[in-house]
Parts: structure tokens; C-alpha cells; sequence
């Protein structure tokens, strides 16, 4: 059976700090979590060449998953409102 990759990469929505490299990487970083490991930025969890497909464009989506092992899916992280 073809193993598939089901990559989340979540963009921060405050200041992230990688809990790999500790580099401080600002708002709207790009992260993923990797098990055992917690939130890394890209660089560390070996991501940095992904390219990112804008939603919305299912042909090129399905074109781009289709040549390459490794794809990621994009989702935006919110602030959690603060509760009172
Ligand atoms: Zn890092």
C-alpha cells in the first residue's frame, strides 16, 4: 500500500519559537507539529522546500500532489480567544 504523507503546516498567529532550533520566528511563521517533538519550524522538520499552493486551485493541487512524495496541507492558526 502507497504510504501517504498528511502534512499539517500551520501558519502562527502570535510570536513562535521553534522547540527544536528555539529560533524566535515572529507572527505568522510557518510551523508544523511532529509527534515526540512539538512545533518546529520548517527548517527543522525538513520542510523548507515545500511550496505553498494557494487554496482554491484544485488542478494545479491535484498536478503538484500527484509528482511529488510529500505534501503539506496549509491551515491558519487563530489566536485562541481569551477567556475571562
Ligand atoms: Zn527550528
Amino acid at each position: 500500500m502507497k504510504k501517504t504523507f498528511d502534512i499539517k503546516v500551520f501558519i502562527s498567529g502570535r510570536e513562535f519559537c521553534c522547540e527544536e532550533c528555539y529560533g524566535n520566528l515572529g507572527r505568522k511563521a510557518w510551523i508544523t507539529l511532529v509527534k515526540d517533538k512539538g512545533a518546529l519550524c520548517l527548517s527543522c522538520a525538513d520542510l523548507d522546500h515545500l511550496v505553498f499552493l494557494p487554496a482554491g486551485d484544485a488542478a494545479l493541487t491535484r498536478r503538484a500532489r500527484k509528482h511529488s512524495t510529500l505534501s503539506a496541507s496549509g491551515l491558519k492558526v487563530e489566536p485562541r480567544p481569551k477567556t475571562i
